[in-house]
């Protein structure tokens, strides 16, 4: 299918139809490296300390990575890029920088969000000389702030060098794109001016496939303050959109349930077309139509539906945020 033939069914199915059995397959995918993180930042689920045990700790193997690979392949995808994000440090899978190689031999464009830590000169050289990739990270204009949100003292430092030496390998390359967010306004500092902060302790000339900006952060599993509004309701498209998997194959509605709370298939043993329109999926997106994310356990505490004010609704920014997928 072509990406704009798929785009044009996925929209017409969320916007108009409003349908929960959908006559395509997924235009996203992504899927976890493992579900371990080194980190502790007080606005991720991660820093729960009852988020080790909500499900099994592990990692994607490469025979898996394959089977999902195929499976996708069996749906013959519209959209080539691959995510490999949902829960935990990607870089903490030994084999990660295979697995992007894996992808791009496959014809994918690799997306990941890392935070940097385990970036080194030795993993910034392996990744830059193996192609293309987008890569998402977390960093910010004041050390003390960082180390106490992410709770480890040095990592400020740390992550500078690595960014830094990311950067310089991949500002020739036409094929890497580096977002880096601030994480500063977390504890409420001025986003303008800590971004302008942030953005100064990198080289001033930079293509514009480096990107610095302001995290917007969600409240997807109840791990935040927050107050849900409920007369602003939206639809929410991810069901409609991404399937995201777990390191062990299971199936959740979306890159926010990194608890899993709603698995609606596995697979790695069963088709893709099966599971996003098996009975769970179909319930877990009427749900949604009739108003009701509170019956979807992914779904209860989080503030996507009643984020109608935020500029991710705005029709622009959703057609640039699925191209970029
Ligand atoms: S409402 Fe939130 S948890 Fe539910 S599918 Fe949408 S983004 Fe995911």
């Amino acid at each position: 299918m072509l990406k704009a033939a798929h785009l044009i069914k996925l929209g017409w199915s969320y916007k108009f139809l409003g349908t929960a059995r959908l006559s395509y397959p997924p235009y996203q995918y992504t899927i976890e490296p493992t579900n371990k993180c080194n980190l502790r930042c007080d606005f991720c689920p991660q820093s729960d300390p009852d988020h080790q045990s909500v499900r099994p700790i592990g990692k994607l193997s490469r025979e898996n990575l394959e089977l999902f690979l195929k499976r996708i392949e069996d749906v013959k995808p519209a959209n080539r890029n691959l995510n490999f994000t949902l829960d935990g440090e990607p870089f903490i899978n030994k084999e990660f920088v295979s697995f992007i190689r894996l992808a791009l031999e496959r014809g994918y464009f690799p997306v990941f969000a890392s935070n940097g830590t385990y970036i080194n000169t030795a993993a910034a050289d392996r990744l830059v000389s193996i192609g293309g990739f987008r890569a998402s990270i977390d960093f910010a204009s004041d050390k003390e702030i960082f180390e106490r949100i992410r709770g480890r003292s040095g990592n400020y430092d740390i992550v500078l060098r690595n960014l830094r030496y990311l950067i310089e390998k991949s500002k020739s390359r036409s094929n890497i794109y580096i977002d880096v967010h601030d994480i500063t306004p977390f504890c409420n500092v001025d986003p303008d001016r800590s971004l302008k902060k942030m953005r100064s302790l990198f080289p001033p000339e930079l293509p514009r496939r480096i990107r610095f900006d302001t995290r917007q952060f969600h409240n997807f599993c109840g791990h935040l303050k927050s107050e849900l509004g409920s007369d602003d309701y939206r639809l929410c498209p991810y069901p409609w959109t991404q399937m995201a998997v777990t390191w062990n194959g299971d199936c959740v509605p979306c890159c926010r349930d990194t608890c899993a709370r709603s698995v609606l298939g596995n697979v790695f043993e069963d088709s893709i077309m099966n599971i996003w329109n098996g009975e769970a999926y179909i319930e877990f997106r009427q749900n949604l139509i009739n108003r009701h994310p509170e019956k979807n356990p992914a779904c209860r505490d989080c503030d996507l539906p009643y984020s109608g004010k935020e500029k991710r609704w705005k029709p622009l920014y959703i057609l640039r945020s699925l191209l970029g997928r």
